[in-house]
């Protein structure tokens, strides 16, 4: 069996502190039982999300409540120190705000799951609203873009009639 070298573990650790979250696996891995497939930490794209499945032009953020200043009783922000604090939340809520404005623009639905919509009493709810939401996503692309292609056929036949 292969030693991993202590500088290499703490490596691994700590990648795994920073991107492997746990209620991000927990969305991942009821996407991916539930027939949706996605790509992780999709970098060319604002904000890094978390979850990007292409065939829904959809990015998924799973956000703490904490850091992403969520107004929820899971957000409490610490009594030391709590202008510095509140100052860097407002900073990150900016930053997202902005980031998911861009995403928009670029034509991506923007979703944000947030921790405390995987608690135990609400998890259930949450995922299948996810689902739902991806389904109804994936339609209504679709009919717009026939729409479009419908169009487009009758301009077409409009421009072969105009002709002399
Ligand atoms: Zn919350």
């Amino acid at each position: 069996m292969a030693k991993i070298s202590k500088e290499k573990r703490s490596k691994i650790m700590a990648s795994i502190h920073s991107k492997n979250t746990k209620p991000e696996i927990i969305v991942r891995h009821y996407l991916w039982k539930n027939g949706f497939r996605y790509r992780l930490n999709y970098n060319r794209l604002p904000g890094h999300p978390d979850i990007v499945l292409r065939k829904y032009r959809t990015c998924i953020f799973v956000n703490g409540c904490f850091w992403h200043g969520h107004n929820c009783p899971n957000f409490r922000p610490p009594k030391t120190n709590k202008e510095f604090w509140e100052t860097k939340i407002q900073h990150n809520r900016e930053r997202d705000k902005e980031e998911q404005r861009q995403l928009r623009d670029m034509g991506w639905h923007v979703i944000t799951i947030w921790e405390c919509q995987l608690k135990k009493d609400v998890i259930e709810h949450t995922l299948k609203s996810l689902a739902f939401t991806l389904n109804h996503i994936f339609l209504t692309d679709k009919s717009i873009k026939n729409y479009r292609e419908m169009i487009g056929n009758i301009n077409k036949h409009i421009d072969i009639a105009a002709e002399p």
